[in-house]
């Protein structure tokens, strides 16, 4: 297996942020994806798998054991059946390559999915989506099946109902590594749709810093009360930084990187939003982003 050691994985995030893989390895088809994992798994090493990288925090001290990339397992399967749009879609699939698929023939799902980076299995395990009521609205809306690689190697297909998908993650398929969706949306042409992605992308840009390295949003939104980002915006946090790793001043849900921040700058800023939120607001504000390597919480 031709595996590379010791490498860097801050240009292979969103954040910029993080350490070393001990191994590494990008499989370009489903039998290396299975091999590799299967091999990992008889050597005792951890598995890790990295999808975009749009929403993990890597720890400085990196990865141990191996790292799976799903860039180039972005196979795209099309079509029509029953008044169906069928979307089969390897796990490293760009979710832009969704959106143009759906945008072609002015469906909804093209709405939600014009916001969000990654790719299609950073989608199924976080169960991506907007906060808008809008139809649909999440990942879980539009999957008609997810395919797993178990750790026996069997690959095992979960029908959307075998899987319960909640707010940010879905749950029931774990363990093992995604390695396809099949996605679906009836063929119901909704003329306004294009209007609709380009106002919500107009809206994205000036409410976010996109032109900054971040992981979008980095807590979930706290039932029945203000949003993370106005409660942390309340707590008079905006702007408010440690080493290179700031509070957006645009939006204070997301921690942007301004160059050179090492995980635990950020870190220690999730930590002091935590702290400081919940003692002016008694609200407990819960992590979205992922970490991955070792840390001591
Ligand atoms: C600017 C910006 C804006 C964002 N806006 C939104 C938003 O509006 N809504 C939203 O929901 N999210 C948003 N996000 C977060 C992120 O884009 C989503 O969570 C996305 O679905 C993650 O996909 P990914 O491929 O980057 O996953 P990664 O970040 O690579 O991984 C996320 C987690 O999934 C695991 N994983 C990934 N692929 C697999 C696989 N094949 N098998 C098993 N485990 C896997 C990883 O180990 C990790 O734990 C935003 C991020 C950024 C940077």
């Amino acid at each position: 297996m031709n595996w590379q050691s010791q490498v860097s994985l801050a240009s292979k995030t969103w954040w910029k942020i993080g350490g070393e893989a001990e191994f590494y390895f990008e499989p370009s088809s489903f039998d290396e994806f299975k091999t590799s994992y299967l091999e990992a798994l008889k050597k005792s090493l951890a598995v890790t798998v990295l999808g975009g990288g749009t929403n993990v925090l890597v720890s400085d001290d990196g990865i141990q054991g191996l790292v799976i990339s799903t860039a180039k397992l972005n196979q795209l399967k099309v079509f029509e059946e029953e008044g169906q749009l069928f979307l089969e879609a390897e796990a490293g699939v760009p979710k832009s390559d969704l959106v143009k698929e759906f945008l072609k023939r002015k469906l909804d799902p093209a709405l939600f999915l014009c916001g969000l980076p990654g790719d299609v299995g950073g989608g199924v395990v976080m169960n991506a989506g907007v906060s808008e009521n809008i139809v649909p609205r999440e990942f879980g809306e539009i999957v008609r099946s997810v395919e797993v690689l178990k750790p026996d190697g069997e690959l095992k297909t979960y029908s959307h109902d075998d899987l319960n998908w909640v707010y940010r993650k879905s749950l029931g398929w774990e363990p093992g590594l995604v390695y396809k969706a099949l996605l679906s949306w009836p063929l119901e042409e909704n003329l306004e749709v294009m209007n609709s992605v380009r106002q919500a992308t107009r809206r994205r840009l000036e409410r976010q810093p996109l032109t900054q390295p971040s992981c979008g949003s980095t807590f979930k939104n706290p039932k029945g009360s203000d949003s993370a980002g106005a409660l942390i915006e309340k707590a008079g946090l905006k702007g408010y930084q440690v080493g290179q790793a700031q509070v957006s001043p645009k939006h204070a849900n997301f921690i942007v990187n301004l160059g050179g921040a090492k995980a635990q700058d950020v870190h220690q800023i999730i930590q002091h939003i935590q702290k400081t939120v919940f003692d002016q607001f008694g609200i407990e504000l819960e992590r979205e982003v992922r970490y991955l390597g070792h840390w001591d919480l």
